[in-house]
């Protein structure tokens, strides 16, 4: 959240217009919502991927194309490329993407045209649940320059040791979200054909409605998986309070 928010605000100032999608992360809705306001920022939220939805929301004043891809939690995709190309056409506009879900290892955001990229390194860069650190990457020279200044002038620095944790994790990341994804994809298609599921969100199934765009953007599916449970919220309470912890017990005794 610190790379998202110390980025936004070093670029926007009074009277600027963003465009974000919703949904979008907890942190990122909460941001725009509570702490841009108060700078006199204008948000507009158009559904999450809907590039149509993007381009009307255009004004004359829009500064910020905000996108995420794959969307915490609900998995919804954004054509990257095409997002990229709507940004283009507003001069001085910039585009970002959060490509946490995705990790630089499955989709190469800066190669399909967008400004600047965000990972929570907290999540798969991190992998090893102790740390807390996020990233912020341009391949524009200027922009990165300013916004490096930016961040050592705010103090938005993350400590030594974290960063060399955080390396220790990117070594083993490539073989990670690889084994990630082929899991994620049993897991999914195992569930899509289980009786008491009834809908399951995962880019890698032909049935997710964004299947096209993640075969064209995506290496492989990540491993994040959504799922509706049959007969409602009591039913999901179930599975997750009971039978997720017998399954856990059952693991803890091997
Ligand atoms: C977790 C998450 C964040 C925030 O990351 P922190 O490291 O917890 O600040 C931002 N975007 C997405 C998509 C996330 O899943």
């Amino acid at each position: 959240m610190a790379a998202i928010s110390n980025t936004i605000l070093a670029l926007i100032k009074s009277g600027d217009h963003i465009i974000a999608p919703d949904p979008v992360y907890s942190g990122v809705y909460a941001f725009l919502k509570q702490i841009i306001n108060i700078y006199g920022v204008e948000v507009t939220y158009v559904p999450s991927g809907d590039l149509d939805a993007y381009r009307k929301a255009i004004k004359l004043n829009t500064k910020i194309f905000y996108g995420e891809t794959p969307t915490n939690p609900v998995l919804s995709l954004l054509d990257l490329k095409a997002f990229a190309d709507i940004a283009k056409t507003v001069p001085g506009a910039i585009s970002m993407c959060d490509s946490t879900f995705a990790s630089p290892i499955l989709q190469d955001t800066l190669g399909a045209g967008i400004d600047i990229v965000f990972q929570s390194c907290t999540k798969y860069l991190g992998g090893h649940s102790d740390l807390l650190a996020g990233s912020m990457c341009t391949s524009d020279p200027d922009l990165f320059f300013y916004l490096s200044e930016h961040q050592k002038i705010t103090g938005n620095i993350m400590s030594p040791y974290t960063a060399s944790i955080l390396l220790r994790g990117i070594r083993t990341l490539p073989i990670r979200m690889e084994k990630h994804s082929d899991n994620a994809l049993q897991v999914a298609k195992f569930l899509e054909a289980h009786p008491k599921i009834s809908r399951v969100f995962y880019p890698g199934l032909p049935s997710h409605p964004d299947y096209e765009v993640a075969k064209k953007q995506m290496k492989k599916f990540s491993g994040m998986v959504v799922c509706d449970i049959k007969d409602g919220m009591q039913a999901a309470k179930t599975f997750v309070q009971v039978r997720l912890r017998v399954i856990e017990k059952k693991l803890a005794r091997k």
